[in-house]
């Protein structure tokens, strides 16, 4: 299972974005911070869930039908989506051929990469699935959360899929969960990535929180949104759940090293993300975005959520079979959803310097108190904010080089001076023909 993706909106920002889930929560691991796993109470516990072909068929139509842009990108993901075999994945491609005269389509998949053959190797090449592999770092790191159903570490089985990966000239990305012991080891586990040859990268902080007594009795392991807390909430985290400060420290040892070596060399999503939210565009990554509500979740049985973060019956917003897809997507319960992220946001965030390229963060994951004693509060916050504060002068930096239409590169050179950036002749207004990093 994959711990947890940011929902990225690429080429359908435009349209509607649906995670699927073909295989439910199912998965060959059992990783000890999966938050995804537990989600097979709201089916038949203990089943290997598989799409039904009636229901896969209606989500591609429906799911094409609906979007008004000419491209139309599909995410698989989990569980374990491999668990299904190729001949599943097959069939998607299949019911999605008629379509590719009117619209251009794309595949994603998220794996543990645990399954991978040269067989599926071929086959992703084939078709051009992009491939997100949940790696966290080197041995020691990866299998002190990632483990099978006998306890033992996945790190030999994925690194064996990444090899596929890399052999077959799949294009992928490495997403990197970031536990709380994880995000001591900053530079471990990025050095250990460029050594392995990966060259995009998302992190991801683990977040879970203990659940209340009321939902311990109805035998989750973990917390929900706090907005459905019933009785109590419980801002107890789990012991794998990073420390907020902690958290900061690794995004900016990485960055540190990052943008003196490797700007333009390495892709750190977290890090392009913030670019671009400091010129000005709309972020392409929820967490970071103003509003939530543009990428809903569909189960292996048709029924759609709110969003991947938010499969919980409160949240549940129909179902494939019996509901029209725009329909399900325009209801109140989802707009509603959506604009609460920022209509929610504490007054703290609102004037914060910062809110440019954090946005408050996950509506899930706003469970800590301001200082101003308001609740809903990421509880990242101490460490968005001394990670974003930090790279500030490096955006700055960078925004002004693309002002000047030079690439972002030019920055490395910058550093290991007098933190300069040297402008090309044309810009006159600048003290020197040069711009201050700090
Ligand atoms: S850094 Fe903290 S205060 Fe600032 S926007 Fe993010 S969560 Fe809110
Ligand atoms: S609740 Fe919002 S920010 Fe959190 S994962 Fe869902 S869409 Fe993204």
């Amino acid at each position: 299972m994959i711990d947890e993706q940011a929902n990225v909106n690429t080429a359908t920002a435009a349209g509607l974005h649906i995670v699927a889930k073909p295989a439910g929560p199912s998965c060959n691991l059992e990783c000890d911070y999966c938050f995804y796993l537990e989600k097979q109470s709201l089916y038949d516990p203990g089943k290997n869930f598989r799409m039904p072909d009636v229901v896969l068929a209606a989500f591609i139509r429906s799911y094409i039908e609906a979007q008004p842009t000419p491209v139309v990108e599909f995410v698989w993901q989990g569980g374990e989506p491999t668990l299904l075999g190729i001949d599943f994945f097959e069939r998607v491609i299949e019911l999605q051929r008629p379509f590719t005269r009117i619209k251009t389509i794309t595949n994603s998949l998220q794996t543990n990469g645990t399954l991978l053959t040269d067989a599926w190797g071929r086959f992703l090449k084939q078709h051009n699935f992009m491939v997100g592999i949940s790696l966290d770092g080197p041995r020691e790191v990866h299998d002190r959360y990632r483990r099978n159903r006998h306890g033992g570490g996945s790190f030999d089985a994925v690194m064996r899929g990444l090899k596929l990966l890399q052999k077959h000239a799949v294009e992928y990305n490495v997403m990197a969960s970031v536990a709380r012991e994880a995000a001591k080891q900053p530079l471990e586990v990025y050095r250990f990535f460029k050594q392995e040859g990966v060259e995009f990268i998302q992190f991801v902080p683990i977040i879970e929180r203990l659940p209340a007594t009321a939902e311990q009795q109805s035998g989750l392991k973990l917390a929900g949104p706090s907005a459905l807390d019933r009785h109590e909430l419980n801002t107890e985290v789990t012991p794998w759940t990073v420390i907020p400060e902690e958290y900061g420290d690794f995004l900016i040892a990485i960055y540190e090293e990052w943008v003196r070596n490797d700007v333009g060399k390495t892709f750190v999503m977290n890090f392009e993300w913030a670019l671009n939210a400091w010129i000005g565009n709309p972020s392409p990554v929820c967490i970071h975005a103003k509003q939530c509500g543009r990428s809903m979740v569909i189960e292996h049985n048709g029924d759609l959520f709110a969003c991947d973060h938010y499969v919980y019956p409160q949240y549940r917003l129909g179902n494939i079979l019996g509901d029209d897809l725009p329909a399900m997507a325009a209801r109140s319960l989802q707009t509603g959803f959506g604009t609460n992220k920022e209509s929610a946001l504490p007054g703290w965030c609102r004037e914060c310097e910062v809110l440019v390229a954090c946005q408050g963060g996950c509506p899930k994951h706003r469970f800590a108190q301001s200082h101003y004693g308001e609740s809903g509060l990421h509880y990242l916050c101490p460490g968005y904010n001394k990670f974003f504060r930090h790279i500030r002068k490096y955006l700055h930096a960078m925004a002004t080089l693309l002002g000047h239409g030079m690439p972002v590169t030019e920055v490395m050179k910058a550093i290991d001076g007098p933190l300069l950036v040297r402008l090309g002749p044309e810009a006159t207004n600048e003290k020197n023909g040069r711009t201050a990093i700090d």
